[in-house]
C-alpha cells in the first residue's frame, strides 16, 4: 500500500504534468512538431490582419467593402461546415483577392483528436477552400489556437503551416469591449512582421467590427502595410 505522503506526492506530479500541458497547448511561440508562426521576422513595415471563423452571410459582405476601401488585403481563417454552407461568401473573399486560410471543420478543439478525425477536418476544409477558388498555400489555424501532439504532428506529416498570432486585442469577455481601446493595443504592440487576430463573423462581434478601420487607418497612419499572411511569409 502507498502511505498518504506518497500519495500526495503523486497527486503533485499529475497536476503540475496536466498544467504544463495546458500551458503548452496554448503557447502561441512553440509546438512539439513542424512549423508555428506567430509573427515573421522581417524589417518591412508589413502587417497581417487575420479573422477567425466564418463565412457569414450577414457580415462579409461589410468587411470586404471596408478591405476595398481601404485597398487592404486580408487573411480570413474560416472552418470547412460554414465554408461548404455558405460558398456565395467564400467565393466573395477570394475574388476580392483575399487569402483563406483552415480553420478546422467543426471548430471543435482538437487537443484529443484521432489522427483520423484530424484529417477529415483539415482534408474537408482545404477541399471546400479550393472549390471557393483559393490557389495559393493553405495555412492553418486551430480552433481556440489549442494544439499538443496529434494535431502538430499531422500539421508536419502535410507540410502545412501552424499560424497564430503576436497581437489579440479582443478578450474573450466580449461585452465588455470598447473598440477604441481594441484599436489602441493593437496600435502599441504593432512591429514589423506582427499578426494581428480579430473575430469578426457573428453578431456579438459590434465592437471588433467598429475597431477595424480605427485600427486600418492607425496602421497607416503609422506606415504600415497591412498583407495577407502568405505575402508576410515571402518577407522573412
Ligand atoms: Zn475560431
Amino acid at each position: 500500500m502507498l502511505n498518504t505522503k506518497l500519495w500526495l506526492k503523486l497527486v503533485l506530479v499529475l497536476l503540475v504534468t496536466l498544467l504544463t500541458l495546458w500551458q503548452l497547448s496554448s503557447s502561441r511561440q512553440f509546438q512539439l512538431f513542424g512549423t508555428l508562426v506567430d509573427k515573421v521576422d522581417t524589417e518591412q513595415k508589413l502587417v497581417a490582419l487575420t479573422f477567425d471563423d466564418g463565412p457569414t452571410p450577414q457580415y462579409t459582405a461589410g468587411i470586404l467593402q471596408l478591405l476595398e476601401l481601404y485597398q487592404v488585403k486580408a487573411t480570413f481563417f474560416v472552418t470547412g461546415a460554414e465554408t461548404q454552407r455558405y460558398m456565395t461568401q467564400a467565393k466573395q473573399i477570394v475574388a476580392a483577392g483575399h487569402q483563406l486560410g483552415n480553420h478546422s471543420w467543426f471548430h471543435n478543439r482538437m487537443l484529443l483528436m484521432s489522427l483520423d478525425d484530424i484529417s477529415r477536418e483539415i482534408e474537408g476544409t482545404d477541399q471546400q477552400i479550393r472549390e471557393a477558388g483559393f490557389q495559393g498555400d493553405i495555412l492553418f489555424r486551430p480552433p481556440y489556437g489549442k494544439k499538443l501532439l496529434m494535431l502538430p504532428w499531422y500539421l508536419a506529416s502535410t507540410n502545412r503551416t501552424n499560424i497564430m498570432w503576436d497581437i489579440a486585442p479582443e478578450t474573450f469577455d466580449q461585452d465588455s469591449e470598447d473598440p477604441q481601446s481594441m484599436a489602441t493595443e493593437v496600435l502599441e504592440q504593432v512591429e514589423p512582421g506582427s499578426i494581428v487576430l480579430l473575430h469578426l463573423m457573428y453578431k456579438n462581434r459590434e465592437a471588433s467590427r467598429t475597431a477595424l478601420p480605427i485600427i486600418i487607418k492607425g496602421l497607416k497612419a503609422k506606415g504600415y502595410r497591412m498583407v495577407t499572411v502568405s505575402e508576410l511569409l515571402t518577407t522573412q
